[in-house]
């Protein structure tokens, strides 16, 4: 029996972990489509590939490119925001949300409204949307499966058991690249240093997300609206081996943690297969060379991204649409070279001290509430470009 996918953000570290996996089960697939930026040439070629049914790029300008490079083929070509959307709500019984970004948004509600299973890796749509993009979920009958290891690890922990009786869900965090540099050090840390992950190979707004510990914070975000347990029986322990992805502890003194390689094909085909199991072909775990995991509590004081985000989730509202899209700018910012590494984190601080607007209620005032927290990030940065 085949099953039918789409994958918005094909071209991707995430995307490629996908069509990988997809690859080597072709039988079992029909991909109807595909969406990236503005990477025509490589877009176009994975769509042959898999003989998907669209292709879509959310620049406009790359429609031409993207439809000579698909001549012929039968696919086809689109382009824009509005397309996107289109592609998202073909109606695919697996959708891969794994556009970086707030960007990912609107296509991701567009599949979530299909009421088919999304696999989301796009944590930004989810932490800005937060209660519209859960009630959507309820309100569709859509399944919401977490790709991001962490929560992916959470979720299988979770099965067979009643949320009710959870104690503490403890989400692990490598450290990131920066994990033992001091203020002084990080102040100086390049774009080029930020994006070298030790343990996991990512996209580069990831990457310097995990270098703040931001990353934690969105992901602390996520569990509060994935697993509703309560912010209080929320964690964050650093795991510098990435082998643990996180753990559930229950009422009796049990605690469940997943473990596997540092591979995003594991969660991924952990979604894709659910409530099954399929093959990857990552290395099994071996321990035994591991030898050793160790775990120690983070330090807020160096990298306070993460009590950001605890304090956004705390306040409600519109908080983490705002903190989200000001890291955004930031990240964008800190990566065009226009501002210092620890000015990224900052910056949220900063916009998020402005005021808030209160909780958006739907799509459209969550988007008006992400490109204002955008502007605001924008004019607070403007006297050190
Ligand atoms: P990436 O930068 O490698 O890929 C992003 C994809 O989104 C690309 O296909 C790109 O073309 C597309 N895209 C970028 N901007 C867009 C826009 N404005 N409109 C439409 N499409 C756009 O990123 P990634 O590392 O694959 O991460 C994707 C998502 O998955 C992010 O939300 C990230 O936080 C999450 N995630 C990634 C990893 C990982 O290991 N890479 C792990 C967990 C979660
Ligand atoms: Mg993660």
């Amino acid at each position: 029996m085949t099953r039918t996918i789409s994958v918005l953000g094909a071209t991707g570290s995430i995307g490629a972990s996908t069509l990988d996996l997809i690859r080597r089960e072709r039988d079992k697939w029909r991909v109807v489509a595909l969406t990236a930026n503005g990477n025509a040439r490589e877009l176009a070629a994975l769509a042959r590939e898999f003989g998907a049914e669209v292709a879509v790029v959310a620049d406009e300008s790359a429609l031409a490119a993207l439809r000579d490079a698909l001549a012929g083929s039968g696919i086809e070509a689109a382009a824009g925001p509005g397309a996107l959307i289109d592609a998202a709500a073909l109606g695919a019984e697996v959708t891969v949300a794994a556009i970086v970004g707030c960007a990912g948004l609107a296509p991701t509600m567009a599949a979530i409204e299909r009421g088919g299973i999304i696999a989301l890796a796009n944590k930004e749509a989810l932490v800005s949307a937060g209660d519209v993009m859960m009630a959507a979920v309820e309100r569709h009958g859509a399944t919401l499966l977490p790709v991001d290891s962490e929560h992916n690890a959470i979720f299988q922990c979770l099965q067979g058991n009643d949320i009710a009786h959870v104690r503490a869900i403890t989400l692990t965090a490598s450290g990131g690249p920066f994990r033992d540099w001091t203020t002084e050090q990080l102040q100086r840390a390049t774009p080029a240093e930020a994006v070298r992950h030790p343990n996991w190979s990512m996209g580069a707004k990831i990457s310097v997300d995990s270098a703040t510990m931001m990353n934690k914070g969105l992901e602390f975000i996520e569990a509060f609206h994935l697993f509703p347990v309560g912010v209080e029986r929320l964690r964050i322990i650093v795991h510098p081996q990435s082998i643990v992805h996180s753990m559930v502890e229950y009422r009796d003194g049990s605690t469940l943690a997943q473990l596997g390689p540092s591979d995003m094909r594991v969660p991924i085909a952990s979604a894709l297969a659910w409530p099954a199991r399929m093959d990857t072909p990552c290395d099994p775990l071996d321990l035994a060379t591991i030898g050793q995991l160790t775990f120690r509590a983070p330090d807020e004081q160096r990298f306070p991204a993460t009590r950001l985000a605890r304090e956004a989730v705390i306040a409600g509202g519109a908080a983490p649409a705002v903190l989200n899209a000001a890291n955004e700018m930031a990240v964008a910012a800190f990566l065009g070279g226009q501002i210092g590494f620890t000015r990224i984190v900052q910056c949220c601080e900063d916009v998020l001290a402005h005021g808030l607007a209160p909780a958006p209620r739907s799509l459209a005032e969550v988007i008006a509430v992400d490109a204002e927290a955008r502007a605001r990030a924008l004019e607070l940065m403007e006297p050190v470009r």
